[in-house]
C-alpha cells in the first residue's frame, strides 16, 4: 500500500514539474481528520449529593487539580451538598456510571419523579424529609430542569456507597434492586428522547456487568405486590424493551 502511494506522490510531483517548471513543489498538506468539535468553557456546577471531586472531574473531563485550585479547595474530600464550584475549561458533560463488584443487585427498577420538575439533589432534600437519610435511587435521570441537563445521568449516594435503595418497598426490591427515577410525569407527558438514551445507556451497563436478565428489569407498577402506576402510563415500553435488547 505505501509502495502505491509513493508512486502516486512521484508521478504527481513529475507531472507538476514537466507541466509548470517554474512552479516551487508544494508539500502535500496531511488530511485534517475529521472529528466532532468539543466546546469547553467555564462553568458553574452545584455538587449533588454524594457527589465527588473525582466524579466532576471525570464528568467534564478536567484534572482534579483544576478544579481544586480554581475553587482554593482547603480538602477537596469535604464537598458539601449544593456547593457551588468553578469548573474551568470544562467539556460537554459525559455519563459517569461507575460499576461496583457487588453479588447485590438482582433487578432493576424503573421509576418516574411524577413532578415536572427535579434532580436528585431536590429529591434528597424531599426524601430527607420523610426521614430518609438521602434520596432513595440510586440513579436520577434529568429532564432539563433545575439546572441539570435534559438526558444527565446523576448516581446518589446509595449508589457510590453500594447502599439498599429506598423506593420500592414491594417485593423487598430495595435490597437486591438497582433504582433509576426519570424526572417527569409519564402519566401526562413523555420521556424526552436524551432521557431515553441516558437510561438505555446506563440499563444495558448495569444488566451486562450485574447479568441481570431482561425480565428483571422492569416499572415499579409491575413489581408484584406494588400499587403505582410508576413509571407513568405513557412510559414507552416496546421502545425500551426493544433498545435493551438491541443494546443501544
Ligand atoms: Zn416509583
Amino acid at each position: 500500500m505505501k509502495k502505491i502511494l509513493l508512486g502516486i506522490l512521484l508521478l504527481a510531483a513529475a507531472l507538476t514539474l514537466s507541466s509548470c517548471v517554474t512552479a516551487p513543489i508544494q508539500p502535500i498538506p496531511p488530511q485534517p481528520v475529521p472529528s466532532r468539535p468539543v466546546v469547553r468553557g467555564d462553568i458553574c456546577h452545584v455538587v449533588a449529593p454524594g457527589e465527588t471531586i473525582w466524579r466532576i472531574s471525570k464528568m467534564y473531563d478536567v484534572p482534579m487539580e483544576s478544579i481544586v485550585r480554581a475553587n482554593n479547595l482547603k480538602d477537596a474530600t469535604q464537598l458539601e451538598k449544593g456547593q457551588r464550584l468553578a469548573v474551568p475549561n470544562a467539556a460537554p458533560i459525559v455519563p459517569v456510571v461507575t460499576l461496583y463488584p457487588s453479588a447485590k443487585w438482582k433487578y432493576i427498577i424503573i421509576h418516574h419523579s411524577a413532578t415536572d420538575e427535579g434532580n436528585s439533589y431536590a429529591f434528597d432534600n424531599s426524601h430527607r424529609s420523610k426521614g430518609w437519610n438521602s434520596v432513595g435511587y440510586h440513579f436520577v435521570i434529568d429532564n432539563g430542569t433545575q439546572s441539570k441537563q435534559d438526558g444527565q445521568i446523576e448516581a446518589g449516594p446509595r449508589w457510590i456507597k453500594q447502599q439498599d435503595g429506598s423506593h420500592c418497598r414491594a417485593g423487598n426490591m430495595n435490597t437486591k434492586a438497582i433504582g433509576i427515577c426519570l424526572v417527569g410525569n409519564f402519566n401526562k407527558s413523555h420521556v424526552s428522547s436524551k432521557q431515553m438514551d441516558s437510561l438505555i445507556y446506563v440499563v444495558n451497563r448495569l444488566r451486562h456487568y450485574y447479568k441481570i436478565p431482561a425480565d428483571r428489569i422492569m416499572g415499579h407498577g409491575q413489581v408484584a405486590g406494588a400499587t403505582t402506576a410508576c413509571p407513568g402510563k405513557l412510559f414507552p415500553w416496546s421502545e425500551f424493551k426493544s433498545r435493551v435488547r438491541q443494546g443501544s
